[in-house]
């Protein structure tokens, strides 16, 4: 059964409020189906089920997901592949293709917001949302310093251990004597993101992306759990723009890869395959630049967030509520602007602890259609004219494939 795809101005209508929790609500995205639910079900399909402050039950989420029971699993995680950016190219890649045609695979599951890298590693990795992680997006407020952080490096940033204080899932399934191994690029093993969000695993590394794939294979073989990490459709994208000729190359590269772990895995093993967000094409005309514009400046201390998903803290003399006023009438129905209590009682960030708050905007403006929120001051230009972006609400961003392959 194919898939229809909807119609791009469909994909790039704004959806909120995300929910988290293992309910499912009508008319709310989220619940069950959702980032932080996949690592709390497959626990529970392994036979060693992790609850966590947001899923308190993994057996359900293992049924809501409909994951069958395993003795050894393989989590993948393809970073920046949308559900809509896989399934609008699904022709290019026949074994993902193979698997989005299963019924059981075609409802999407959703990411956090914002929907980018280090919030959802966060949300993935300890099975909780970003208001307990204090991973809020690609930047934001070290209270301790007064620094912008970058938290892909954690440039000036707190310590990894300091800021995520969620146990991961990883860590609990090895507490409980479970087998956990990552297999990813030697540059991570260590990696600030990696000891925030995914420590705990025993890390396999490799150079080249083949012999990373059989790696998990023959780790694989023992009963636990395995995860690969593959990463150049998010690269490709955000230097080409998604849909353009090298990011199907980087799709199809990914899908021979799945293919291969596929055939090289013992029978009886469940495959999760998912994303930590998807991406939009940025439209350069659409592009604003925070700093050419007095009235989007005026009371903003600092600028942080990213493109699709800006958050801005006020200086202190300075109501919220009057820069949100300026910039509500400035954009108008380019984005949503929201204070920092208006998107924690939208429950945006799930349950937010008091010491991640600061770290929080004090107002998170999201990026409608095809529009960039960029600031020259503190950006190089190449990174205000990135083709493929994310972060933001919409369909195309939000929605990430949980596509399940019992081998
Ligand atoms: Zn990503």
């Amino acid at each position: 059964m194919g898939l229809d795809v909807p119609e791009m101005k469909e994909l790039l209508h704004p959806t909120m409020p995300l929910q988290y929790g293992d309910q499912d609500d009508i008319g709310k995205v989220g619940g069950a189906r959702h980032l932080s639910s996949v690592l709390p079900a497959v626990s529970s399909a392994i036979g060693h089920p992790i609850a966590t402050p947001v899923h308190p039950s993994p057996e359900g989420l293992q049924a809501a997901l409909n994951l069958p029971d395993a003795d050894s699993a393989v989590v993948v995680l393809v970073d920046g592949l949308g559900f809509w950016n896989l399934a609008t190219r699904a022709g290019h890649v026949p074994y993902l293709r193979s698997l989005l045609n299963e019924p059981l695979n075609q409802p999407p599951m959703t990411t956090c917001l914002p929907s980018t890298t280090v919030a959802a590693m966060g949300v993935f990795g300890t099975g909780t949302c970003p208001g307990l992680t204090g991973m809020t997006g690609y930047t934001q407020l070290n209270p301790e310093n007064g620094l912008i952080s970058q938290m892909i490096q954690f440039r000036d940033a707190l310590d990894p251990l300091d800021l995520q204080r969620q146990p991961t899932v990883f860590e609990q399934l090895v507490a409980q004597d479970v087998r956990v191994t990552s297999c990813g690029l030697p540059r991570f093993r260590d990696s600030a993101l990696t000891r925030a969000a995914l420590r705990g695993s025993v890390y396999q590394s490799a150079n080249h992306s083949r012999q990373r794939v059989l790696d998990t294979a023959k780790a694989a073989r023992e009963p636990g759990l395995t995860y690969l990490y593959i990463r150049d459709v998010d690269k490709v994208g955000h230097h080409h723009g998604w849909d353009t000729p090298e990011w199907i190359a980087a799709l199809e590269s990914a899908d021979a890869l799945l293919a291969l772990l596929h055939r090289s895995l013992p029978k009886g093993t469940l495959v999760v395959i998912v994303a930590d967000h998807g991406m939009v094409a940025a439209d350069p005309a659409q592009r604003i630049d925070i700093a050419c514009e007095p009235v989007l400046n005026e009371g903003v201390e600092l600028v942080g967030g990213e493109p699709r998903a800006v958050m801005l803290y006020a200086r202190k003399d300075v109501a919220p509520e009057a820069i949100a006023e300026r910039w509500r009438t400035r954009l108008g129905d380019l984005a949503t602007v929201m204070t920092r209590e208006e998107a924690i009682g939208a429950g945006l960030f799930g349950e937010v602890d008091n010491r991640v708050r600061p770290m929080i905007g004090d107002l998170l403006v999201l990026a409608h259609d095809r529009v960039t929120l960029v600031d020259s001051r503190i950006q190089i230009d190449a990174a205000t004219r990135l083709p493929g972006v994310h972060g933001s609400s919409t369909v195309l961003e939000t929605r990430i494939p949980c596509l399940i392959d019992l081998v």
